[in-house]
């Protein structure tokens, strides 16, 4: 489906994730150097352990006893994984309000795909909310596929944000060392260090004779390509959404039902959007409405047939509105589909008159969109009202 549009790829990677997770938990930790994993009298290892710990020179995966020995005022923890994969799972929720695609490599590191040019903003918005909601520091790295995120994301840490393109590669990438690249180890390293190899720029200018003598020549083919920031692998999504929401926040209450339709249609394009994207329909349309005294209502209705229709969508939610949508003024807007199924299957309805024309609409509209970003396209029909408002995709 999505593979053939042009993407922004995103890594999300939780910073010292248990031990973040045991520093939010116990005030009480924060600041101190937390280290959890098994015990050292029956040889355990560190699973994790937070950055004040790395300042002693504590890694994961070190022997317990030693990182006794090197920081012996560390809190020592056993772990809780029952909670930390409880947490992964509302973190992996989160993702979910921003796209579809999500490949989750880890209990704390995930990819997720963007349309191409969206993958900053994207990253910036979701290390916000990972911050505001779950109290927990991310760091994303931003590219155009898996290897330079990764890599970007391994310049940002921790907590931060950074990008890496591929027509970066040279003045980015190549100063650095070889380890920077995900599949040398220290071995391969040495090995390559041996021979004069020690940046990836070093790499990337190394015939691949050469690196077939050195590595085989399945590991020398790859390590060139990466060195050259090239990574075909695509995304694989393990993850489905289960429903798409848009609300916005009003900066100033709106009064007119006019003004709060206008939102409704931006929202519908929105989730339109986004379940196209997806290659899904939704057979539940909702509407969330706040009004001026904080009352909050949610209504939705379940269709006969599933839709990914912009139309159809704001239909729904513009009939809700009329139904209970009262007299306003209205603090925030919200609009949600759910119920998703799979689309491209085949209905059992003729479809109605006029939906031959807008899919097609749609999918220019939807192309557009994917070569030059959100905004352009529909900022034209967005009225005064909803351009003062805040917006924000939800669950
Ligand atoms: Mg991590």
């Amino acid at each position: 489906m999505a593979e053939a549009q042009a993407r922004d790829i995103i890594l999300c990677d939780l910073d010292a994730f248990f031990a973040s997770v045991e520093q939010r938990d116990h005030p009480e930790y924060r600041g101190r150097p937390v280290i959890v994993g098994g015990s050292a009298s029956s040889r355990g290892v560190v699973s994790t352990c937070s950055y004040e710990a790395r300042r002693f020179g504590v890694h994961s995966a070190m022997p317990m006893a030693r990182a006794v020995k090197l920081c012996p005022g560390a809190i020592f923890l056993p772990g809780n994984m029952k909670l930390y994969r409880a947490v992964s799972e509302q973190v992996m929720a989160l993702y979910e309000r921003f796209t579809p695609d999500i490949e989750a490599v880890s209990i704390d590191e995930a990819y997720l795909a963007v349309p191409r040019g969206e993958g900053l903003k994207t990253a910036a918005k979701i290390r916000r909310a990972v911050r505001d909601e779950l109290e927990l520091p991310l760091t994303a790295g931003v590219s155009t596929n898996k290897l330079l995120a990764k890599i970007a994301c391994g310049m940002a840490k921790p907590d931060g944000l950074d990008s890496l393109w591929p027509e970066e590669v040279p003045q980015k990438l190549w100063p650095l060392p070889l380890k920077v690249l995900p599949g040398i180890g220290p071995v391969s390293a040495e090995k390559l260090h041996r021979v004069g190899i020690k940046t990836v720029g070093d790499l990337a200018a190394t015939p691949e004779s050469v690196l077939v003598q050195q590595l085989g020549q399945a590991a020398a083919a790859e390590c060139r390509q990466h060195a050259r920031g090239i990574d075909s692998r695509p995304l694989e999504p393990v993850r489905q959404a289960k429903s798409f929401s848009e609300e916005q926040t009003f900066a100033t209450d709106v009064a007119g039902p006019e003004a709060l339709k206008a939102v409704l249609m931006e929202q519908a394009e929105e989730l339109g959007y986004r379940l196209r994207a997806a290659g899904m329909r939704a057979r539940t349309v909702g509407l969330k409405l706040r009004f001026a005294d904080y009352t909050t209502i949610t209504r939705d209705v379940t269709l006969a047939e599933a839709t990914d229709r912009d139309s159809e969508i704001y239909r729904v939610t513009v009939q809700l509105f009329e139904r209970c949508g009262g007299e306003g003024p209205w603090r925030l807007a919200g609009s949600r589909v759910s119920n998703l199924e799979t689309s491209r299957q085949l209905t059992i309805f003729a479809p109605p008159p006029g939906a031959v024309k807008e899919d097609k609409l749609g999918e220019v509209r939807d192309r557009l969109r994917n070569k030059y970003g959100t905004e352009v396209l529909f900022r034209a029909r967005r009225l005064a009202g909803s351009e003062a408002g805040h917006r924000k995709p939800g669950r």
